[in-house]
């Protein structure tokens, strides 16, 4: 088994770990309904993909 030659020291492991943060989600306002969603997928709320209805919504009532 590979084993390490030397002990890691605090400042080599948090340069490791300098790019381990979470990237904050991407959220572009929808240009049908102004709902927040994701870039390049389906709003969610109205169904509305590149300018067009692309997924037919339920009329709850
Ligand atoms: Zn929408």
């Amino acid at each position: 088994m590979a084993v390490p030659k030397r002990k890691t020291t605090p400042s080599r492991r948090n340069m490791r770990r300098a790019h381990d943060s979470l990237a904050v989600s991407a959220y572009v306002e929808c240009s049908n309904c102004g709902e927040l969603t994701r870039p390049h997928h389906v709003c969610g709320s109205c169904g509305h993909y590149g300018g067009r209805e692309v997924v037919a919504q339920t009329v709850e009532d």
